[in-house]
């Protein structure tokens, strides 16, 4: 079958929309697997915070497509995210970002704008939303990921309108945009293309500098770890070192002296070893038999006097070593909780101990220790005993001394292993965090919480935030500034050159104004005049060609209504003349009179002397008729071939009667000659009729009527005037 050209346009039209289809879906999903791609790499900013910069692409997208293939390609875009970061909230947030900012891009929105928009009404409000619902901000990442979202946001949107800015033309080329061309005014494309490129800096700077920042951040937090932590691991070995020397020095001296010194040895033993809260001396049954101060045996307790149950004892008197507890609630003393040092005291070179000196550590001492060691607010140390049990820990962490510390580690983020601390009131928080283990099995863990990391962080993004809004005001301000400065002196001198010249001339533009405006202005000014000129000329040629063509009009219409050959009017002229005569007298109740005139033989007159010769005759009496019938209103018309028309108005002096046989005689008396020799003459029959004018309005009734009296005047023997008068 052979298509019509019609159906072969349709069938090419169609073609043409299907590649042009298909060549968008490729779009959409190259440039969502290019995203996919830079996705996952994640670049990393600060401890755990990437900058998705993929989603560029699907902002791309959006220049070019409309919604549906848009949030294709930010699907294919985000699937990576949704690996990398375990959740699938992204789809929610960026796939709706991508409807949004497609759906306004094709009524006429601007790309950042839109997308900025997107992120004030539903993006930021959509997280904190997920945040809340999901519970995320238990660690206090609600202010910093809103932050964090919109400004990275901004950043990829900007980097994608960049690259359209760079890229569209190549891209245009090869694919057909779905979305409608951005009509713009000087002064919104100055907004434009300073808001991209100053947000583009601001933000790209500020994350670079703050990336940059973060890490000489994250190096002095873990410097900072690992001094402190060092640092409070000697002091507290050294202290426990100084201690246990000090009960063993005691232990020595004790063993060589009279049971009766031990109470003052004690006393002065203690004197040199502040550190322990109190000291006690044990004889070989774990009875207490001194302390120091010597006051607290006075309120010791009988139930407390015995020993034999506490490992200091135990460990010092039958295993006969130096011993240091783990951390222990004490009794008899008061019930603080302590470390006990203790030491088996001998009797003049016996092998069994006669008893026991013990020291109990005072533990608030590392209260100082922490104090003087780091200055830094932020830090906390917590020490802790072999069986896990707080012996130390800063108050603010609300952790129980004595009690069991509680911690796991969060491993999700490689790298930055979180230590997760549950306070007493389980409330749980991430650390970064040093641990370090002590000798005697303690150990020391320095502890920065996460979030005051992130606070840092947060006041960076928030200062990028505030800067991107006085960015955004000053944008706003150089933008009118300078679209004024272009259209300020182009108005003035449109509407100068629209007014004209006046007498003053064109004026000089008053403001400042680049030089390629006012030589632009000087040449509108020139081109103006010339071609004023020329209008001038044309009108003048125009007024002439008309004036010609009236009177070749007035011509025509001369020709159309003339018979050539007499210069009489033709019947079409007659019968149109007719009406409006006859209306006029009829409106009168005046009298009309209609003659109708027919040469006598003319046939013999043309035969004898020729056509050319009867012509003659005939334009003789048309000249002759015109003369003599020469009121406005008469009506002279040849009626066709030698026969004429009178139509006149018919008064009772019987004007137009005598002129009607004037003529006559006049043309019966005129001698015409042919080649000298030879004459003639011709004569007229005339049929004549009168009536009141409202006889009839048909000029067919009163030509008949005249025509009968012609009849009359020939069949009566020709050259007569013959007349009929209806009254
Ligand atoms: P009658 O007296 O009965 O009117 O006789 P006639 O010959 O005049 O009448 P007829 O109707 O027999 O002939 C009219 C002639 O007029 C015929 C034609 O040769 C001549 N005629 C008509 N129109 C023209 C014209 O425009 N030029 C010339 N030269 N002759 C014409
Ligand atoms: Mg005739
Ligand atoms: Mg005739």
């Amino acid at each position: 079958m052979i298509n019509s050209p019609d159906q072969s346009a349709v069938k090419l039209e169609k073609d043409a929309d299907k590649s042009s289809q298909s060549k968008s879906i490729i779009l959409a999903i190259v440039l969502g697997l290019l995203g996919a791609l830079i996705n996952s790499i994640p670049i990393e900013l600060a401890y755990n915070i990437t900058l998705i910069i993929g989603n560029l692409t699907f902002i791309i997208a959006a220049s070019y497509l409309r919604p549906a293939l848009t949030l294709l390609s930010a699907a294919i875009c985000i699937a990576p995210l949704f690996i990398i970061l375990g959740h699938p909230f992204g789809f929610i947030t960026f796939g709706l970002e991508a409807l949004f900012v497609s759906y306004m891009r094709g009524r006429g929105w601007y790309l950042p704008t839109a997308d900025l928009l997107y992120w004030l009404i539903i993006g930021m409000p959509l997280t904190a939303m997920l945040m809340v619902y999901t519970n995320a901000d238990a660690h206090g990442y609600f202010l910093f990921t809103l932050f964090k979202q919109s400004i990275n946001a901004i950043f990829y949107t900007t980097l994608a309108v960049i690259l359209i800015f760079v890229f569209s033309e190549k891209l245009n080329r090869w694919v057909q945009s779905q979305q409608p061309p951005l009509v713009k005014n000087l002064k919104q494309y100055l907004h434009y293309i300073m808001w991209i490129m100053s947000a583009f800096l601001v933000v790209g700077m500020c994350l670079f500098l703050s990336r940059n920042l973060n890490d000489l951040q994250q190096q002095q937090f873990e410097d900072k770890l690992n001094i402190s932590s060092q640092y409070f691991a000697r002091v507290v070995e050294n202290y426990i070192d100084d201690h246990k020397k000090a009960v063993s020095q005691i232990a020595n001296h004790l063993s060589v002296i009279e049971p009766s010194d031990y109470n003052e040895t004690l006393t002065q033993a203690h004197k040199l070893s502040p550190g322990f809260i109190s000291m006690l001396i044990a004889d070989q049954n774990a009875k207490i038999k001194f302390s120091s101060p010597s006051s607290l045996m006075e309120s010791l307790p009988k139930s407390a006097e015995s020993i034999s149950d506490r490992s200091y004892f135990k460990q010092a008197f039958f295993k006969q070593t130096l011993y240091i507890s783990p951390v222990f609630l004490g009794r008899g003393f008061g019930a603080d909780p302590i470390v006990a040092i203790s030491s088996p005291i001998y009797a003049d070179n016996q092998t069994t101990p006669v008893g026991i000196v013990e020291g109990s550590i005072n533990l608030n001492i590392f209260n100082q220790v922490n104090l003087y060691s780091a200055n830094d607010r932020e830090i906390a140390l917590v020490l802790i005993d072999e069986n896990n049990n707080v012996i130390f820990s800063e108050p603010t962490l609300a952790l129980t001394t004595l009690s069991k510390l509680n911690i796991s580690y969060d491993k999700s983020k490689p790298g930055h292993e979180l230590l997760i601390l549950k306070s007493h009131d389980l409330n749980e928080k991430r650390y970064l965090f040093r641990q370090q283990t002590l000798s005697n099995g303690w150990k020391i863990y320095a502890i920065i919480e996460h979030k005051q990391v992130l606070q840092l962080i947060e006041q960076q993004y928030l200062t990028i935030f505030i800067s991107l809004f006085l960015v955004f005001i000053l944008v706003v301000l150089l933008a009118d500034q300078f679209a004024n400065t272009l259209n300020r002196p182009l108005a003035f001198a449109l509407k100068e050159l629209a007014h004209g010249k006046g007498q003053r001339g064109y004026q000089r533009i008053p403001f400042d104004a680049p030089t390629e405006f006012i030589s632009l202005y000087d040449e509108l000014q020139q081109s103006k005049e010339k071609l004023l000129k020329q209008q001038f000329i044309l009108e003048e040629k125009v007024e002439k060609r008309t004036k010609a063509l009236n009177e070749a009009n007035k011509t025509l219409k001369e020709l159309a209504s003339t018979d050539s050959l007499t210069g009489l009017h033709n019947r079409r002229f007659l019968e149109t003349k007719f009406s409006e005569l006859q209306a006029i007298l009829s409106r009168n109740n005046a009298d009309m009179i209609v003659a109708m005139l027919d040469l006598d033989n003319f046939k013999k007159l043309n035969d004898e002397f020729g056509h050319l010769v009867g012509d003659n005759c005939l334009a003789y009496l048309g000249a002759l008729m015109k003369s003599k019938f020469d009121r406005r209103s008469d009506i002279v018309a040849r009626f066709g071939g030698e026969e004429f028309i009178v139509v006149a108005q018919h008064d009772e002096q019987n004007g137009v009667l005598n002129k009607l046989e004037a003529l006559r005689e006049e043309i019966e008396q005129h001698i015409f000659s042919h080649d000298e020799q030879q004459c003639f003459s011709v004569t007229v029959s005339i049929g004549a009729m009168t009536a009141p004018a409202s006889y009839s309005e048909n000029i067919d009734d009163w030509i008949k009527l005249a025509d009968e009296q012609l009849y009359l005047s020939k069949s009566k023997g020709r050259n007569r005037l013959t007349l009929e008068h209806i009254s």
